[in-house]
């Protein structure tokens, strides 16, 4: 999908209007079960078109003296991954030199680059903005924080732009798997084990753009997808390993598959950037797979493997029926096994329970644990269905479902999993009235 990448110098309001991009969708998203907020990255959509929001200003290593060079790799890398670019400037500050640098780039890179200036809470900085024509512009667009406006001309404009890609998927169907995790855990050195190198690489397909590598694996009974972006590196001008440019490869691979095989490194554990990536499958609702690698460097001991699986599962939140699996794509170490169960996990995914076996199973249940009581109230859950959705979501019909607690969706939610096996797979559960 399309991304639009929000620049600027550190402190000028980029959240804030990442922020005010998301509201709406976030509202949506924080009332199920089990999401965890990423504030860098976010979806939105604007007259019914989706897209990707990244607040660059997210992974800023240190946003009060930031270098200028980060600030330029920062815009170099929103001018590789992103399909358009806001740009932030702050009339408080006024126009900088770094403001000016930042847009040079920006203008000879002819991405789609719109400009906002935020904090224009008054006629008297309405005027004040007007210095910024000095960048040689056309047009800005004015932010304010006190009356929230400014932001639906901004999105009736950038989402005009898009380019419309009308792309044929060769691979139509078949399952979808992209390896993700940091620089140098060992995701080439996996994807070059399972396919022997010998890489049937689908590349340019003339009239189309894309931005992934796709390649066949069809070996051993199964046959997929793996959707690899790190191979597009050397195109990108910036060769850092930045964690902003990470998960900007990440959030396009984990949008384009169906499974995200996530790989640690043994020898450094699970960090931040690895809850990352976990957190955009998990919002984008993708089969998930932890894969522990470089396990021939790590020594021993009885409980070496439990406690590492404990240590990640305590780190990784709610969602924790996610399959953990130690590797050495060196030695080729349970290679196999890992494709094994990324396809279990694409198969728990597609999963759809019939509803008669549904309300057979889960009616039950209910019945022997129903919903607290509330104000004396009684919560009948009568029906359920399974959506027809790429992913397991559920509705339960009941007569109340506004009593219906968090801890009882958890509840249903572990119930599903248990009777059904839903395994490295984000689950929704609604409660909605007859
Ligand atoms: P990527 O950046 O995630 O693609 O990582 P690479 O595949 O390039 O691997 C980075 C380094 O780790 C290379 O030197 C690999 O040889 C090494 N490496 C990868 N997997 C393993 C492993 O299972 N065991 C050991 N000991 N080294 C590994």
């Amino acid at each position: 999908s399309n991304i639009v990448a929000i620049v600027g110098r550190p402190n000028v309001g980029k959240s804030t209007l990442f922020n005010r991009l998301l509201e709406r969708r976030e509202a949506i998203v924080d009332s199920t079960a089990g999401v965890t907020r990423d504030r860098h990255y976010g979806k939105s959509d604007w007259n019914g078109v989706d897209f990707t929001v990244i607040d660059t200003g997210g992974y800023e290593v240190n946003t009060e003296d930031i270098f200028q060079e980060e600030i330029s790799k920062q815009v170099q890398l929103a001018i590789d991954e992103a399909t358009s670019i806001i740009f932030m400037l702050n009339v408080e500050e006024g126009l900088t030199d770094t403001d000016s640098e930042m847009y040079e780039m920006l203008r000879r890179s002819n991405k789609p680059t719109y400009i906002v200036v935020n904090k224009v809470d008054s006629a008297k900085e309405e005027l004040a903005a007007t210095e910024f024509y000095q960048l040689g512009i056309e047009k800005y667009y004015t932010m304010s924080s006190a009356t929230g406006s400014g932001t639906g001309e901004l999105l009736d404009d950038i989402v005009k732009d898009f380019p419309t890609t009308e792309y044929k998927d060769p691979f139509e169907g078949l399952p979808k798997i992209t390896i993700a995790g940091r620089p140098n855990v060992g995701k080439s050195t996996l994807t070059n084990a399972l396919l022997d190198v010998e890489r049937n690489i689908v590349t340019d397909i003339a009239g189309t753009t894309r931005d992934s590598i796709e390649t066949l694996y069809n070996k051993f009974g199964h046959e997929f997808v793996l959707v690899d972006t790190a191979g597009m590196r050397r195109k990108a001008k910036v060769k850092e390993d930045l964690e902003f440019y990470s998960v900007m490869r990440s959030v396009r691979s984990i949008e384009h598959s169906d499974v995200v095989i996530i790989m640690v490194d043994a020898t450094q554990g699970w960090e931040s950037q690895d809850m990352n990536i976990f957190g955009i499958a998990q919002k984008n609702r993708k089969g998930i797979v932890i894969l522990v690698n470089k396990w021939d460097l790590v020594e021993k001991e009885t409980n070496t493997m439990r406690d590492f699986e404990n240590a990640i599962k305590t780190k990784i939140g709610q969602f924790t029926d996610v399959p953990i699996l130690f590797i050495s794509a060196l030695t080729k170490q349970r290679i196999l096994k890992a494709v094994d169960v990324a396809m279990e996990v694409y198969n728990n995914r597609a999963k759809k329970i019939k509803t008669s076996k549904l309300n057979e199973v889960m009616l039950p249940i209910f019945e022997n644990t129903p919903p607290p009581a509330l104000k004396g109230k009684y919560i009948k859950i009568k029906y359920c269905v399974q959506l027809p959705t790429p992913s397991p979501q559920f509705v339960f019909f009941c007569n109340l479902p506004q009593y219906v607690k968090e801890p009882y969706k958890r509840f249903t939610e572990n119930q599903l999993r248990k009777e059904f096996g839903f395994s490295g797979v984000p689950i929704e559960v609604y409660f909605r009235q007859k």
